[in-house]
């Protein structure tokens, strides 16, 4: 069996000062989920008046360090090696935990992508600290320093708030989509540091002999959302679903129990156990508004929902409610829609 030693908390954490943010990047640029997390490391840092560390580690990094300063880190250090164009777990650990160790932030908070979550998890182990995962609420209580982190437990809808009193940095990753990227400011100054990484063999133990795209779309990035839920009744209601998302510029999600009986792919499950979404226009369509959904859309800026009960939770939610079938409801919307595209409709 591994030895396991017991993490040993610093004997002066008040020498722990800052908020790191780990700007986690695919092909070359930052990820949605590394904004958000500069959005949330911003906040905190002004709260605290302590600043703002952003670390970014690629193969060129240079635009995404601007970026990342640009949106509202006051340091960024930029790691860069051709053997770090794609997410390596232990290089990365290395990194990124003796960015830790040599800066000593206070805070340390990760994107909770799959790459975010794989080195959080590693550099909490390697720096002897405790981490929050999969965080809906991430804040920092000026008083104490400590770092307020809650999350959804107990399968539905009981937050729990996390916090680490004694170890050093305090750790959180975040569920992607459900903060918001904060402006873009061309006019931001900020420190940068680019460091070149020699990295050792015994550091490239695995090779990444081919990388194939997942596909799909990520419906997090979507404007328009139309989701349909079990009132669809079977498989083949996503069709008219897909149909009105497609002729209105956007994608389509699902509830979980749709997802579950295989009717639509889990990507576009949209809620606490799928993805959280913040459109413009959310379509509901056949949901009756069980709080494990509406987690995941409550952000959204105009919801209409359509259903046949007029009393479905899911109309305490929306701005605008059509009572009804979805099935004799949809099809007027996809017909208008049509026609406006022929130029035969009303503008
Ligand atoms: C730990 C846990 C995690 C979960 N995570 C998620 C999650 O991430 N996302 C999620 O969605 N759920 C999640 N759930 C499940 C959640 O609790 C609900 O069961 C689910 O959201 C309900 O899905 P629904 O609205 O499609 O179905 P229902 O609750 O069955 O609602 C169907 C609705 O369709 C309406 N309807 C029926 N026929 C028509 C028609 N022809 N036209 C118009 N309306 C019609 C009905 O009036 C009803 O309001 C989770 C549950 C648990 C326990």
């Amino acid at each position: 069996m591994a030895d396991m030693k017991k993490a040993e908390p610093p004997k002066d954490p008040s020498q722990y000062k800052g908020i790191m943010v780990y700007l986690d990047s695919f092909d070359g640029s930052l990820t949605r989920a590394a904004h958000e997390m500069i959005g949330v490391g911003r906040k905190m840092a002004d709260k605290v008046k302590e600043p703002c560390i952003g670390v970014v580690i690629g193969d060129r990094v240079a635009s995404m360090v601007d970026d990342a300063g640009k949106y509202g880190c006051d340091e960024v250090y930029g790691f860069e090696s051709p053997d770090l164009s794609m997410y390596r777990s232990r290089p990365f650990t290395d990194i990124l935990s003796g960015m830790v160790f040599e800066k000593k932030p206070n805070i340390l908070i990760v994107p909770g992508t799959k790459n975010g979550r794989d080195l959080a998890a590693r550099t909490a182990v390697r720096v002897q600290s405790g981490l929050t995962a999969d965080c809906m609420e991430i804040d920092v209580e000026p008083e104490t320093d400590i770092l307020i982190a809650r999350r959804p437990d107990y399968g539905d809808s009981t937050m729990s708030e996390i916090r680490c009193e004694k170890h050093r940095p305090q750790m959180a990753t975040s569920r992607p989509g459900t903060f918001e990227v904060p402006p873009y400011d061309d006019k931001r100054t900020f420190k940068k540091e680019i460091r070149k990484v020699d990295l050792k063999k015994e550091q490239l133990r695995e090779e990444i002999l081919s990388f194939k795209p997942k596909g799909g779309e990520d419906i997090t990035v979507s404007k328009v959302l139309v989701s349909g839920g079990l009132g669809m009744g079977n498989a083949e209601g996503l069709k008219l679903i897909e149909q009105l998302a497609e002729l209105m510029g956007g994608s389509y999600g699902v509830t979980r129990p749709v997802a579950d009986l295989g009717w639509a792919p889990r990507d576009h499950q949209v809620g606490q156990t799928g993805k959280i979404v913040r459109p413009d226009l959310y379509i509901a369509a056949g949901i009756s508004g069980k709080p494990q959904h509406i987690v995941g859309m409550m952000d959204s800026k105009t919801v209409i929902a359509v259903n046949k009960d007029p009393e479905a939770e899911i109309t305490k939610y929306s701005d605008y409610v059509i009572n009804g079938d979805l099935y004799e409801i949809l099809p007027v919307f996809i017909e208008e829609l049509k026609k406006r595209k022929q130029g035969k409709g009303r503008k």
